[in-house]
């Protein structure tokens, strides 16, 4: 925008505006056509426990192939699909995607390998939320016991006194809970202490510098304490480096996600990870 020369300055301005708004209506039209004809795929990240360098399970996360907006990210598509509503039927389908994923890693002779599921604050907050989750496990077969759900700090505190009962209720049926990106959301600490967390994903804006400033590891340190305090166990998100690591497991972190180990991979690609990394742990998965 930067351009001072009168007349061009503007028109400059002008096309960047345009194709902005050309490029919205054409994430709307993409965005609902792919809903409906379920275009997504999703890949997993394996997550690693920090001690005996077991795999304790994975992340699913969303991917878009579109024909004329090329590789979308989710950081675009997902909040304009919570802009517009479409998060719902999108949702709904990544929890039909990972039952069916689960079933896939199953088949493939692995049973204990948990999918956590990102869950947006906008389907979360539904009336009817709960019902469909579990209408997505029975149509498919599936027990929660095999998924976690990862909200953000933003999804448990809003609307404050529903989200309790909704998590206690996600406890009865068997997911496991974890906050996701904890760090970067609302300040206040208490809802850690009332609403029933099993996991806690520190931000990788954290992890980023954690070898080189003292006061990122001064703040992970702390995170990783006050999680254990209050019996939730740790995931470094975000970790790429041996260094990184080390650090993190002095500091007793649990479990570390990062492409140090894998970046998200397709689901064929998954199963040769996990079968690769049984040998080479004497794992079972
Ligand atoms: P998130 O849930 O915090 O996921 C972690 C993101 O960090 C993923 O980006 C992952 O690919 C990336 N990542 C993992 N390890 C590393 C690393 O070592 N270095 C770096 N630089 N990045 C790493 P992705 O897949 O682009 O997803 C971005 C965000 O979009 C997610 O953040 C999540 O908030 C949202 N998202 C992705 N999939 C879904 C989904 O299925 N449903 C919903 N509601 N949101 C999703
Ligand atoms: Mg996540
Ligand atoms: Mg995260
Ligand atoms: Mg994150």
């Amino acid at each position: 925008f930067s351009k001072q020369n009168g007349r061009n300055g503007y028109a400059f301005y002008f096309d960047e505006l345009h194709t902005d708004t050309k490029r919205v209506l054409l994430l709307d039209t993409e965005l609902r056509k792919a809903i409906d004809q379920r275009d997504f795929t999703l890949h997993f990240q394996p997550k690693i426990d920090a001690k005996n360098l077991q795999l304790i399970g994975v992340e699913a996360l969303v991917r878009w192939q579109n024909d004329k907006l090329g590789f979308v990210s989710p950081a675009e598509f997902i909040p304009y699909a919570e802009e517009t509503g479409l998060i719902i039927p999108l949702s709904e389908m990544i929890f039909e995607l990972a039952c069916e994923s689960h079933k896939q890693l199953v088949d493939a002779g692995y049973t204990k390998v948990p999918i956590a599921i990102n869950v947006s604050s906008i389907h979360f907050q539904q009336q009817n939320f709960l019902e469909s989750i579990q209408h997505i496990l029975e149509r498919n077969n599936a027990s929660a016991v095999n998924f976690e759900i990862e909200m953000t700090e933003r999804t448990v505190m809003n609307s404050a006194s529903e989200t309790v009962s909704k998590l206690v209720k996600l406890k009865q049926m068997g997911f496991k809970l974890s906050i996701d990106d904890f760090g970067t959301g609302y300040s206040s600490l208490s809802y850690l202490v009332r609403f029933p967390l099993d996991i806690l994903k520190i931000d990788r804006s954290f992890i980023q510098h954690i070898c080189s400033l003292d006061d990122k590891q001064a703040v992970v340190d702390a995170i990783i304490q006050m999680s254990h305090r209050l019996k939730m166990k740790v995931v470094a998100e975000g970790v790429e480096s041996a260094q990184q690591v080390e650090l993190l497991k002095e500091m007793g972190c649990d479990y570390i996600q990062g492409y140090y180990y894998s970046k998200p991979l397709p689901i064929n690609e998954l199963i040769d990870f996990i079968q690769f990394w049984e040998v080479e742990h004497q794992g079972r998965y």
